[in-house]
């Protein structure tokens, strides 16, 4: 891993830049609202695959027209990225597996997106949780720790 002092912000706006054009091309919104973070050890290129796992599966999961926002803020010692979606949610019953290596619901998925992306927030001694109601949507909740790799 490659922890250095970074602008989340800078990795969170970088990252939906990057998936902007996906996100045209299926007709989805992408919108990031940021509000100041200080700079703190993280590892900007896995920071950036955590989340574009996310935004691939809300893109993936999204009808013409839908809409992807993602808000960061600082709370206390915790830096958080909110990804959300007002997609078809997912089914209660597959909450407590989406993280699990190799769960799907795609005919085609590997399910390793979200074990990936959980297996990074935890290199940063962060959490990571899902709120989701089949219907009304879908919200990622990241917590970084600014603190994670002192000592
Ligand atoms: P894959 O994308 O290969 O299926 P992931 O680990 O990325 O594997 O996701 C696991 C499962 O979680 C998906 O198959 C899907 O059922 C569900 N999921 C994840 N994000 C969303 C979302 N934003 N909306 C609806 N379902 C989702
Ligand atoms: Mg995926």
């Amino acid at each position: 891993a490659d922890f250095r002092e970074a602008d989340l912000n800078r990795v969170v706006h970088d990252t939906a830049f990057l998936m902007r054009r996906p996100c045209e091309r299926g007709e989805v919104f992408l919108s990031v609202e940021d509000q100041p973070i200080p700079p703190f050890k993280i590892d900007p290129e896995k920071i950036k695959q955590a989340l574009i796992n996310i935004i691939r599966n809300a893109q993936e999961a999204l009808p013409q027209g839908g809409r992807i926002t993602i808000a960061t803020f600082a709370r206390g010692d915790l830096a958080l990225i909110e990804i959300g979606d007002d997609g078809p949610g997912i089914d209660p019953e597959d909450l407590p597996l989406i993280f699990e290596p190799f769960f799907t619901r795609k005919g085609a998925g590997t399910g390793l997106g979200l074990s990936i992306t959980q297996r990074i927030v935890e290199e940063h001694r962060g959490r990571i949780s899902v709120k989701s109601d089949s219907g009304s949507g879908t919200l990622f909740s990241i917590e970084l720790p600014m603190m994670g790799r002192e000592t």
